[in-house]
């Protein structure tokens, strides 16, 4: 207790007696901090897109006969801003979602093979033949929710596409081991330094904020992997070198396996 902050607030009961409530405010206050640091954090990453939508709107009203290459242009630069909210607001319902049902798993079967089969087809027309991807595939089938395990492997393959540079590996491989059933993505990108690694599942960290901007990135990918990991029991491990490569491994549980 030494370190906490005890707080007594005495709470009128039916207008006779009174209850005195106990609490620890630290950990309210951290948690009013995280909700605050989140809603600046989400209206900063949206304003920027916005900002260039309506100016490109003054641009049009104002100038209507503006040069029909220009005017494309810009209305390609609108689509990318727009596509940029969309994926913000998505990403931010989904978080929002993973957390309001913390104690909510839809359990069932997972076909993993199927899963890691779509997974990799999708990273291959996501490269669009920049990268060689290779795809491993010698673990069970396992019980979880499919559409958040999904979402959490496709994050980090997606991940290793945009930090990797053209004609670089990727490798993705999901097998079994004495303590579960274990995924992971190796890429030979561009790595991290060891002190951004234990930061790098907070909402909106980046090593590199216009990096991450280029390549279509929200900020919340290893946030929601976090949160379906943890309501999985599942453990992520981050393995990094910067100028050599990453390999991120999510560890499940061995109960969590479907034996065959
Ligand atoms: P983003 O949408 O920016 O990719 P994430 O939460 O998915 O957000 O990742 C957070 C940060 O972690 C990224 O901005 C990037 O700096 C770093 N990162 C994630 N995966 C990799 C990787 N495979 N190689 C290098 N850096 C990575």
């Amino acid at each position: 207790f030494r370190d906490r902050k005890l707080i007594a607030h005495i709470i009128p009961f039916e207008n006779r007696r009174q209850i005195l409530v106990t609490h620890d405010i630290t950990e309210s206050e951290r948690i009013d901090m995280m909700r605050r640091d989140f809603i600046a954090n989400a209206s900063h990453e949206l304003r920027t897109p916005l900002t260039v939508i309506n100016g490109f709107l003054e641009i049009a009203s104002l100038q209507p006969d503006l040069d029909i290459t220009i005017r494309h242009s810009h209305l390609k630069l609108m689509t990318e801003q727009g596509e940029r909210m969309q994926r913000l607001v998505e990403d931010m319902l989904t978080l929002t979602r993973l957390e309001s049902m913390d104690h909510l798993l839809r359990v069932e079967t997972v076909d993993m093979r199927g899963l890691l089969e779509q997974i990799f087809q999708e990273a291959e027309a996501l490269s669009a033949g920049r990268h060689q991807i290779t795809l491993e595939i010698d673990g069970p089938d396992i019980r979880g929710s499919k559409d958040e395990i999904r979402s959490a492997l496709t994050n980090l393959v997606t991940n290793a596409i945009r930090y990797t540079p053209e004609e670089g590996k990727i490798h993705i491989s999901w097998i079994n081991t004495p303590q579960g059933a274990k995924f992971s993505v190796t890429d030979n990108g561009i790595g991290i330094s060891p002190e951004h690694i234990s930061r790098l599942t907070e909402r909106f960290y980046r090593v590199d904020k216009s990096r991450s901007r280029e390549t279509q990135g929200t900020g919340l990918g290893l946030a929601i992997v976090k949160h379906v990991l943890l309501r999985h029991k599942a453990q992520l491990l981050i393995d990094s070198t910067p100028g050599v490569g990453s390999k991120f491994t999510v560890q499940f549980p061995a109960n969590i396996a479907i034996e065959e």
